[in-house]
């Protein structure tokens, strides 16, 4: 039997090459206490130096007890729900193989289920129900404190001072996120995502004109229709018309289910006092899919037009089909509803 061998994986956070003692098979009546070792999380558990940041390999182990004839595919830690049933299919195939001919086999995702597959082991009573991926790089909090120590390493490394930036931004703190990405950026112009999140920065504090500048470098540099949007919306608060149309309508050309930019269109001409226009636009949301009116209730620009029984008519319809169709309640941040 092959024992452990030593792979690298990259930090999510620090891209530091972080090297791993992968464990691809346990065997329970050998040595029962490996397997307590692989549903703590210390088995093929990856950290990195550089940044601490810390977490299990999405590898399968093979967790066999001969002389129980039991063979489970083991997974430590979370998969994509979209791909479970693939890899749990060739993970069972896989311990049939070696279970037979008369051996128990099993899938098992997590320490959870496991212990379920395997109740007469001796198990510690608290096991975590699955295991931190360390290709995650899990949440802003954490990747921000990550980032703040790999600094201490790396003071002038661009893509971590974006890193933290960004983790600083999507955690809620806008000003403390714009220094990092000051810096990053003016040691690397060309880092779009670093641009980006600058641009949200400005546009969040009230400086919508540089927001509008930092957007189109990140356009220039990667043609996101998403950033051409922003960049429409950045146009707007900063009081040209003109420009938020030239770019938001080339951001529904290049990506026409992009319905906010639709709603934006429709707060520009409304803003213009183009009614018509507006309620075109809105239609044209509705058309691309939209599916939550509080997508178009949340902007007070709206106001003028809660009585007018064309704008009501959209409003409902869409409602209709939020009713049918649940969603997850996570509404997006990037752009806040603030005048
Ligand atoms: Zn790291």
């Amino acid at each position: 039997m092959k024992g452990p061998r030593t792979i690298h994986v990259e930090c999510p956070i620090c891209g530091e090459q972080v090297p791993v003692q992968l464990v691809a098979r346990v065997n329970v009546d050998a040595d029962a206490a490996l397997v307590r070792e692989l549903v703590a999380g210390r088995l093929n558990r990856a950290t990195c130096a550089v940044c601490g940041h810390s977490g299990a390999l999405p590898e399968p182990v093979i967790v066999s007890a001969p002389t129980r004839g039991f063979v489970a595919g083991y997974i430590p830690a979370e998969v994509p729900p979209n791909r479970k049933a693939g890899i749990g299919e060739r993970l069972l195939k896989n311990a049939e193989r070696i279970a037979r001919p008369k051996g128990k086999a099993a899938a098992c995702f997590g320490p959870a289920q496991l212990r379920r597959a395997l109740p007469e082991l001796d198990w510690p009573r608290e096991l975590p129900s699955i295991l931190h991926r360390f290709d995650d790089p899990g949440a802003a909090r954490h990747q921000e404190q990550a980032a703040r120590r790999a600094l201490k390493a790396r003071p002038d490394d661009p893509a971590l001072l974006a890193r933290l930036g960004i983790a600083l931004y999507n955690g809620g703190r806008t000003a403390q996120a714009r220094a990092p990405l000051e810096r990053a950026v003016a040691l690397e112009p060309g880092m779009a995502d670093a641009l980006h999140a600058l641009a949200s920065v400005n546009l969040d504090d009230g400086s919508p004109e540089e927001a509008m500048r930092l957007y189109d470098r990140v356009v220039s540099i990667s043609h996101a229709p998403l950033a051409r949007f922003l960049a429409g919306v950045a146009a707007h608060r900063a009081g040209r018309p003109k420009d938020a149309l030239d770019r938001l309508q080339q951001a529904v050309r290049e990506e026409p289910g992009l319905v906010e930019a639709h709603v934006w269109l429709a707060i520009v001409h409304l803003a213009s006092g183009s009614r018509g226009r507006a309620l075109a636009s809105l239609r044209q949301a509705a058309a691309s899919g939209m599916s939550d009116p509080r997508l178009v209730l949340d902007h007070e620009e709206f106001g003028p037009l809660q009585s007018d029984s064309e704008f009501r008519e959209i409003i409902a319809a869409v409602g209709k089909r939020h009713e049918r169709t649940p969603r997850t309640g996570r509404r997006d941040r990037r752009v806040r509803h603030r005048g």
